[in-house]
């Protein structure tokens, strides 16, 4: 990281502009944000002036030797062009002796909201009614310290930049470039409400299928727990049930959840492809719902890969449990005292064995998918590596996933047994869902149909839709 630093991260300047190409940059503030965001500057080839409120506060070796230290006003009117405010937006108002001096110049607004569902003006809004004669310019607020400071490799390297004026704009969109990040143009400074809340945002995409996730599973457990605990335990007398709480039943809703998630990646995608088929076009949005549920398939495919591997783990743990052992070695008491021995039940040595392959290689392919969700993964594949991966190995992960549940489940679910008070059990329930989207896969796959597909995803449009075609019927019916 030490090399990081010190090597320029650009060896060619890309700026146009000839007072950018050594332009002295002014960070006012000496805290975290100012020192990271000084060695960043500096290892871009950039010159940078420190202000201070107190210099003689700062202690030696803080900032590179590279770095001038000044107090505010001298920072300020050292800067060429661009001044960062790295300081808490509470303390603007002290900055307000220094408005000639930085009238004209680009202020960088670095700071973030104080929390989220604040109403009213932004702080870089704030900053620029107090400041009207600078270039107010909000951005590099959702790039932390340690982001600064890792250098241009590690990290994320988008930089969210808006401003009211465009000169002020261009020039910290070319610093930012020159700094190794990738700035985004958001436009004007109302945008700045936004970009001021994003680094508070806790995984905003995150939030619905993890609930999804949880609600299913707080389903599936609950039903386990009435049909194959507390009901026998009321209405039946069974006593000693209540310790499969903690793993069976945990272990039973895990795959369950996990094959409806999975299903469920795999149904917008049904549902989309249903809708561009009876409209007869690809030019008209979809519903938001729909859309939201789109963009949220990455988030349900690794929740569904993490209930997989939780599943699997505790399935490995089977037989370390006691009430595995202890039932093993009273099985065993009891055929030698009986002097019986297990007869080999071929069908159900298959089963067992098609079960777990199934499950492994279920798993196997389910990881496959979520290393190439990993965006560093995924930029390396062109766009039919990707789909091909995503689409064509997921269906496979999904196919071995409900093969997994059936040679599970094998004749048993057509047993009277399996239904105590009614209930099915929960495989049997977990698996509808699944099978629907694979069978509406395969209608989809029909010749007829997939040709018609393919034709819309092309741009083909119905003669209900087609804009040319409404056009021509308008004319010839005199319509002008
Ligand atoms: P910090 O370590 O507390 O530094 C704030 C600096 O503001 C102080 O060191 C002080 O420097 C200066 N200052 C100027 N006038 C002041 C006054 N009247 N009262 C108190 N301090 C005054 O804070 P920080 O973490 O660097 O954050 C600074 C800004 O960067 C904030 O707006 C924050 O939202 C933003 N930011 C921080 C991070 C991060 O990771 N830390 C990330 C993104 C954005 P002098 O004493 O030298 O004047």
């Amino acid at each position: 990281m030490a090399d990081d630093m010190t090597a320029p991260l650009l060896t060619e300047d890309y700026s146009d502009d000839q007072t950018l190409s050594r332009p002295t940059v002014a960070v006012l503030g000496s805290g975290d944000f100012s020192r990271s965001l000084a060695v960043r500057l500096v290892s871009s080839g950039v010159r940078v002036v420190v202000g201070s409120r107190c210099v003689n506060r700062i202690p030696p070796g803080l900032f590179p030797d590279a770095v001038a230290l000044r107090n505010q006003e001298g920072a300020a009117a050292q800067a060429a062009c661009v001044v960062f405010l790295a300081l808490f937006p509470e303390h603007y108002g002290s900055l307000l002796g220094l408005r000639s001096v930085l009238a004209g110049k680009v202020l960088v607004d670095v700071s973030n909201a104080e929390m989220l569902n604040i109403y009213g003006p932004s702080n870089a809004e704030r900053l620029a009614e107090l400041f009207p004669e600078s270039l107010v310019v909000k951005g590099f607020n959702t790039v932390s310290t340690w982001e600064l400071q890792t250098g241009a490799h590690d990290g994320s390297k988008q930089v969210l930049i808006c401003s009211n004026s465009t000169d002020g704009k261009r020039k910290v969109l070319q610093l930012a470039r020159q700094m190794g990040f990738h700035p985004l143009d958001m436009g004007g400074l109302p945008a700045a409400r936004e970009i001021e809340v994003t680094s508070l945002r806790l995984f905003p995409s995150w939030s619905g299928p993890v609930v999804l996730t949880f609600l299913l599973f707080l389903f599936f457990y609950t039903y386990g727990f009435l049909r194959g605990i507390l009901l026998p335990s009321i209405l039946q007398g069974s006593r000693d049930l209540f310790y499969r709480l903690a793993l069976e039943l945990v272990n039973e809703s895990l795959p369950a959840v996990a094959l409806v998630i999975l299903a469920l990646v795999y149904l917008a995608g049904l549902f989309a492809a249903f809708v561009q088929l009876w409209r007869g076009t690809k030019y008209q949005r979809f519903p938001s719902w729909l859309d939201n549920w789109l963009q949220r398939r990455k988030q349900l495919g690794l929740l569904s890969f993490l209930c997989a591997a939780l599943h699997g783990v505790y399935s490995v743990c089977q037989p370390l449990r006691r009430v595995t052992q202890h039932r093993l070695t009273n099985a065993a008491y009891r055929q030698v005292k009986a002097g019986t021995e297990e007869p080999w039940d071929e069908l159900a040595v298959w089963r067992s064995e098609l079960y777990l392959s199934c499950g492994v290689l279920g798993l196997g392919v389910l990881s496959l998918l979520a290393i190439t969700s990993v965006p560093s993964v995924g930029n390396t594949l062109n766009w039919r590596e990707f789909t091909f991966v995503q689409s064509g190995l997921g269906y496979v992960a999904l196919t071995l996933s409900i093969m997994h549940t059936l040679f599970f489940g094998w004749d048993f679910a057509f047993h009277i047994e399996a239904y105590p008070f009614y209930m099915p059990p929960i495989f049997l329930l977990a698996a509808v869902l699944p099978c629907i989207v694979l069978l509406s896969r395969c209608f989809l796959l029909l010749p007829c149909i997939s040709s018609r597909l393919s034709r819309i995803r092309r741009g083909w449009e119905s003669k209900r839709n087609c804009p040319v075609f409404q056009h021509h019927h308008l004319q010839v019916n005199g319509v002008p």
